[in-house]
């Protein structure tokens, strides 16, 4: 039996430890990937602290979905092509027979289960997945920041909610956690004005890296909007933030939600109504915004190398702790 390091989430919220696990079987149609690096996702946050609306996530698990990694070994003799590849892989394993599926809106399956959240994931030397989840990266995009494809594939489906028409207008991105960044960065591309907000005590952190991707920002708790903006992505999780951002809206408008929300919202529907704003939800991403993610990825390495501290797996509890400090925009397990 061959037996692979994995970093484990124990029975008790915020304890890990390095396991020895038998090295996964694939059944027909699967693969093995060598995971190389493995990000810590929001949703990893969450479940690792026994949030609630993560009451599913099995206990002990081996958490992580946004891997990169080499394949080694196939079970089909028709996937022998995919050996050696170099990949990255979607999160979910989906139905593929129900409408959203059958539109290619894989992200909102009806019957959709994730990989390092509903069975173990990739914070492990190696994962199996499912060759549908499978994407190739391009041989130029270094693995490391590979493994930035799924949220930067959020923000991408997030802004392509709106798409062209953003092009020459006043993008406000409220919170600067890796998916409001990435957004920004997004939005940037997409030709728009962006500034992206943060709070005070963002700003030697996380913030900082706004002026690599030459994004504006604005401090919340310490001035108010001197302007009003056409659209507003909201990546923050704050409903007191997401309640007021409505009154920056210009008429037209439209405010996408991004992030998931503890608490309810007070809106007040007449605003909507007489100022035309749109509210629209956007969640997690599909094929096309993987593929357009590895591009961008491929097209600013650099910069976006910035944005990922690595830690070994072994130091992976540092990296969850780091994070929920904030301290840190992305941490990438490097294993
Ligand atoms: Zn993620
Ligand atoms: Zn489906």
């Amino acid at each position: 039996m061959v037996f692979i390091k994995s970093l484990v989430k124990t029975i008790e919220a915020n304890e890990f430890e390095i396991q020895n696990r038998e090295i996964p079987v694939l059944n027909k149609g699967e693969v093995l990937i060598k995971v190389d690096y493995c990000g810590v996702c929001g949703s990893d946050l969450h479940a690792a602290n026994h949030d609630p609306g993560y009451e599913f996530v099995p206990k002990p698990i081996v958490l992580g979905h946004e891997i990169s990694g080499t394949i080694t070994k196939v079970k089909s003799d028709n996937d022998e092509n995919l050996l050696n590849k170099r990949v990255v892989i979607t999160p979910g394993i989906v139905c593929g027979q129900c409408e959203a599926c059958k539109n290619g809106d894989i992200n909102i399956c009806e019957n959709i289960s994730a990989t390092g959240l509903h069975f173990d994931g990739g914070m492990s030397e190696f994962i199996k997945a499912k060759r549908e989840q499978v994407i190739p990266i391009p041989d130029e995009l270094s693995l490391d920041i590979a493994a930035l494809t799924e949220p930067l594939s959020v923000s991408i489906h997030a802004v392509c909610q709106l798409g062209e028409q953003i092009r020459g207008k006043d993008v406000l991105v409220q919170g600067c956690g890796i998916i409001g960044m990435c957004t920004a960065i997004v939005a940037k591309n997409f030709g728009a004005n962006v500034t992206l907000s943060g709070l005070k005590r963002d700003l030697n952190t996380r913030l900082k890296k706004a002026q690599i991707f030459d994004l504006n920002i604005h401090i919340n708790d310490e001035n108010s909007y001197n302007q009003m903006f056409d659209y507003v992505f909201e990546c923050s999780g704050s409903s007191p933030a997401f309640e007021n951002s409505i009154g920056q809206i210009k008429k037209g408008g439209a405010a996408v939600l991004v992030a998931l929300y503890k608490n309810q919202m007070i809106l007040s529907p007449n605003i909507l109504v007489r100022r035309e704003i749109d509210i629209l939800g956007s969640y997690a991403s599909n094929i096309k915004d993987f593929e357009h993610a590895l591009s961008l990825l491929l097209k600013q390495q650099k910069a976006f190398r910035q944005l990922i501290k690595l830690y070994p797996l072994e130091d992976g509890a540092n990296a969850f702790l780091e994070a929920n400090n904030q301290e840190v925009l992305k941490p990438v397990l490097q294993i």
